[in-house]
């Protein structure tokens, strides 16, 4: 599953969802404590599992980072919505060039999502975060309030949009979360166009 984590990023690089630096994936197995996280600022197009960084969620839910690492700096977004993790959760940050569209266009991403059985049946569309700035803590915690992540470990959506800047999914490995990503992008695209026929 770790080197999952490169070919995911590479298909997103390769699908024009980020350019080479961006992007960023966290996993976290069943009842681990180990946080694995891409590092900030490497090349994404030829990340594999040495270069993943592995922090640590502690009993008392404090993160630690392995002195002389570098982790994404959305390591905190990354963090407040895999520490109550119950089960293996993968989540995943990338800049999906018609989902950001859209919201840029003005669209709502749950409406749009509510239009279409492709996406609705399998992926849980939520309210989009606010235009913060990356990096920022207030990015951070307005996306897991979205996705509505509970202290019990659950959580109400699969993805939200982050708008003028990305997305964010949580799947139960990085491919899952990548297909929440790729049905939202998709029908994005395709209303993209039948506005721009209209
Ligand atoms: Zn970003």
């Amino acid at each position: 599953m770790i080197t999952s984590i490169g070919d995911v990023m590479r298909k997103c690089y390769d699908k024009g969802w980020i350019t080479t630096r961006d992007g960023n994936v966290s996993l976290r197995r069943k009842d681990s404590k180990i946080l694995y996280i891409t590092p900030s600022g490497w090349r994404k197009t030829i990340i594999h599992p040495e270069h993943i960084v592995k922090c640590k969620i502690l009993e008392n839910k404090r993160l630690v980072t392995p002195e002389g690492c570098n982790p994404s700096g959305e390591l905190f977004m990354h963090y407040l919505i895999q520490k109550n993790a119950q089960s293996t959760r993968a989540v995943l940050h990338v800049h999906a060039t018609n989902i950001v569209a859209a919201m840029y266009a003005g669209f709502s991403l749950p409406e749009i999502a509510s239009h279409f059985p492709e996406i609705y049946r399998y992926t849980r569309v939520g309210a989009s975060v606010s235009s913060v700035p990356a990096l920022s803590e207030e990015l951070a915690i307005e996306t897991s309030d979205n996705l509505g992540i509970k202290e019990d470990g659950s959580y109400d959506f699969d993805i939200v949009g982050q708008k003028n800047h990305g997305v964010c999914a949580i799947g139960k490995n990085p491919w899952d979360a990548y297909e929440h990503i790729e049905r939202l992008d998709h029908i994005c695209e395709i209303v993209l166009k039948g506005t721009m026929i209209r």
